[in-house]
């Protein structure tokens, strides 16, 4: 059984994960828009991963026998400046995972709850690789700057994501 104060935070890591896929979604729709296909599948490849992370805590909970509250979701905004701005706050917003993902562990060490701790160790480590996908897009977008034809070669670059 999972305590109560885990259960709260996990259900409240699970809306962030939401939020987080709601995010990318906007962002893939703002990228369709400006006939950035690839960078558009990148975001859509990225929401569904997200939605899949908080499946995750989804089924956690389920299985140490907590209770599943969705909470509200809040709504991403709608329009982005592309592309460097979106991929910016995708980076900021996967160093915000990061530290709540590490503030989970920490609470499950100190609720003497080491199932959990091993359950959040997959996302602590998946965080590493999150921020650094996230720091080359920004890094990539950087070099090219307002050069159309390196924007492309990027863009057809990112759309190669399953
Ligand atoms: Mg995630």
């Amino acid at each position: 059984m999972i305590s109560q104060r885990l259960q709260d935070a996990f259900n409240r890591q699970l809306v962030h994960e939401m939020f987080s896929s709601n995010l990318y979604l906007s962002m893939a729709a703002s990228f369709e828009s400006a006939g950035l296909s690839g960078m558009a599948r990148w975001m859509h490849a990225q929401a569904g991963e997200e939605r899949a992370h908080a499946m995750k805590f989804f089924h956690y909970l389920v299985d140490r026998g907590g209770q599943v509250k969705i909470g509200a979701v809040e709504a991403p905004p709608f329009e982005w400046p592309l592309p460097l701005a979106a991929f910016e706050t995708a980076l900021k917003h996967e160093q915000k995972t990061t530290a709540a993902v590490n503030d989970l562990h920490t609470l499950a060490a100190a609720e003497k709850d080491h199932a959990a701790g091993a359950f959040l160790q997959w996302f602590l480590i998946h965080q590493v690789e999150e921020e650094a996908s996230a720091t080359r897009n920004v890094e990539q977008l950087k070099l090219a700057g307002d050069n159309n034809a390196a924007l492309l070669v990027i863009d057809h670059q990112l759309g190669k994501r399953e």
